[in-house]
């Protein structure tokens, strides 16, 4: 079943990235000063302030940095139990906060590769947003 996640807010800082993500592609931002590889997606350095930055298609693979498994919890989201949460490191660097789907949530352990996957996903008014990045067990 879906994750009920609202759609992100494209804008002018991360068009990049959402009009990746809608291609099924997964775009980064690097700064073009110390070549930091910055999630999430906006248009200044984290580690040097320096707003000169590039974007770059990334390969879309990465490796379980940590995950739990949520059984129970409140509201929509009770509908979809179990589902991983995790932090996923990028072959790149950064380490994103998502999902891990595609698979059964017990199987899921810290240093599995994963790949990256773009779920479609609702905004406020019911409309489809820009999907969201997720990850699945790397196939084969
Ligand atoms: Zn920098």
């Amino acid at each position: 079943m879906r994750l009920p996640a609202r759609a992100a807010q494209s804008n002018s800082e991360n068009a990049p990235f959402f009009e990746g993500a809608t291609a099924g592609r997964l775009v980064l931002p690097q700064c073009s000063v110390c070549d930091f590889v910055i999630w999430f997606p906006r248009e200044i350095c984290p580690e040097c302030g320096s707003q000169e930055v590039g974007w770059f298609e990334a390969s879309g693979r990465g490796t379980v940095y940590s995950c739990t498994v949520t059984r129970r919890i409140p509201g929509s989201w009770g509908k979809v139990t179990p589902f991983v949460l995790a932090y996923v490191e990028l072959e790149e660097g950064p380490r994103v906060m998502t999902n891990i789907v595609e698979c059964d949530p017990e199987s899921v352990s810290i240093g599995d590769s994963v790949e990256a996957v773009f779920e479609e996903a609702l905004n406020r008014d019911g409309e489809p947003g820009p999907p969201l990045l997720r990850f699945r067990p790397t196939q084969g």
